[in-house]
């Protein structure tokens, strides 16, 4: 596999100390960063690191040190920071056209709806802009679909969801997680969902009941550590489904899109779902844009006046996530997710015995679970000190997801310094 990314964007162009020259030196002071919150909401404890450029794989702080960018934006950024494809759109974009409302149309329209459909091999696109509405919407329509498709008593309807899912932060999407500190405090919350173990093929169909309208998955749970469900499970899943009259919605916001091998997590067991919910990498790391989509049997439930958003579907957006899904439909982003992947598993597999529990990977994406009672954010903040940017999640797992950009030896030397960060 070539070293050189698919577009001008390769961050080896970019990386003047070259694979190796990671910067050494403090972080922020305490006094420094209480300042940089003293009038924000404390709802997140990022890293002490305040950053000021990005390009490609590669992130400077205030203070002019380079960082390898192993989050990626939490896969808004599979194509790196600033790629110039998508720069390009929206620098045209904003010169000629940006937000009409839905109340118009605008003539960015067509072609994102018409191509991410086509992605999709579905029929029909609805866009919106965070991940969370596009969650809300597809919940929406499946309720719809239910009374209006199914049959379902009015206000009977019910999803099945999974344990140690990461849906969004509304307070509907809230009343189905099963995460105190993402659910707690937030109620009263929203009935009608019915929450099984993931992977647990048979208690999801014993969930299933007539008034069932849809099972809400992620394909791989991102947020819940990378977790992949066992071999089998999603087409078990689109099995149950079928037999029980119930829509799949898969939420590939953040499986989706390149970032595991495939255009979709799903594909790695040949399933198609009844909708995608879409969005973190649509917007290209530029713009927020969300989607959902389905075939016009789901999708037009809906009608004028009964869904929308301001932001939803506007020029620039759409511009952007034009070239997002163009970049896609090219097929090579896919097959370097994949190459670039079985490297890093490679790296991983060769690492000393007794670092860590266990580890997932899938594409460019892996879960780390740290061994010896430290915690993922302890060796996140080591892997800082050396220069890599990477996030933990529940307690002692680390998620790597770089821009599919970065290179090969760039892929060498995150495992490089992972190894040292977890021996500290
Ligand atoms: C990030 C994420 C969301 C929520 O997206 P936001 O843009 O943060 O609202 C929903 N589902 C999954 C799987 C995600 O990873």
């Amino acid at each position: 596999m070539s070293t050189t990314a698919p577009a001008a964007a390769g961050s080896a162009t970019h990386d003047a100390g070259g694979a190796g020259a990671l910067p050494t030196g403090p972080v922020p002071t305490a006094e420094e960063l209480a300042a940089l919150y003293a009038h924000a909401a404390h709802n997140y404890a990022p890293l002490p690191v305040v950053l000021a450029h990005g390009e490609g794989a590669w992130v400077t702080d205030t203070s002019g040190r380079r960082y390898l960018d192993a989050l990626a934006g939490y896969s808004a950024l599979n194509f790196g920071h600033r790629h110039p494809r998508l720069t390009a759109v929206a620098h045209q974009q904003l010169d000629r056209l940006t937000l009409v409302s839905r109340a118009f149309d605008h003539d960015r329209f067509a072609d994102f709806t018409g191509e991410l459909a086509a992605l999709c091999g579905k029929d029909a696109v609805l866009p919106m802009n965070t991940g969370a509405e596009a969650v809300e919407t597809a919940i929406k329509a499946a309720r719809r679909w239910g009374y209006q498709r199914k049959g379902i008593a009015e206000g009977a309807a019910r999803i099945v969801v999974a344990a140690g899912n990461f849906h969004g932060r509304t307070t509907t999407i809230v009343s189905f997680s099963t995460d105190p500190d993402a659910r707690g405090g937030y109620g009263p919350y929203t009935p009608g969902f019915d929450v099984v173990g993931y992977g647990d093929l048979a208690a999801l169909e014993a969930a299933i009941t007539d008034d069932t309208c849809a099972v809400l998955l992620e394909p791989i749970q991102g947020e819940g550590g990378v977790i992949i469900p066992p071999e089998g499970y999603l087409h078990g899943v689109r099995d149950v489904c079928d037999r029980r009259g119930v829509l799949l919605v898969a939420d590939e916001i953040q499986s989706g899109l390149g970032r595991t091998g495939r255009t979709f997590a799903c594909e790695h067991e040949g399933v198609v779902p009844d909708l995608y919910i879409l969005g973190k990498a649509l917007g290209g790391g530029v713009i927020p844009l969300s989607a959902i989509v389905a075939d016009r049997e789901v999708m037009d439930v809906f009608t004028p006046g009964s869904h929308g958003s301001t932001f939803g579907g506007n020029p620039l957006a759409c511009a952007v996530g034009t070239e997002v899904v163009r970049m896609l439909t090219e097929g090579t982003w896919q097959p370097r997710a994949a190459a670039l992947g079985a490297r890093l598993e490679t790296g991983l597999s060769a690492l000393p015995e007794g670092l860590l529990d266990g580890w997932r990977v899938r594409g460019l994406w892996a879960g780390l679970d740290v061994a010896g009672g430290r915690t993922g954010r302890q060796v996140c903040e080591a892997l800082l000190a050396r220069g890599v940017l990477a996030k933990d999640t529940h307690g002692s797992t680390i998620r790597l997801a770089p821009p599919l950009v970065i290179t090969e030896d760039e892929v060498d030397l995150l495992v490089a310094t992972l190894a040292e960060a977890l021996t500290d």
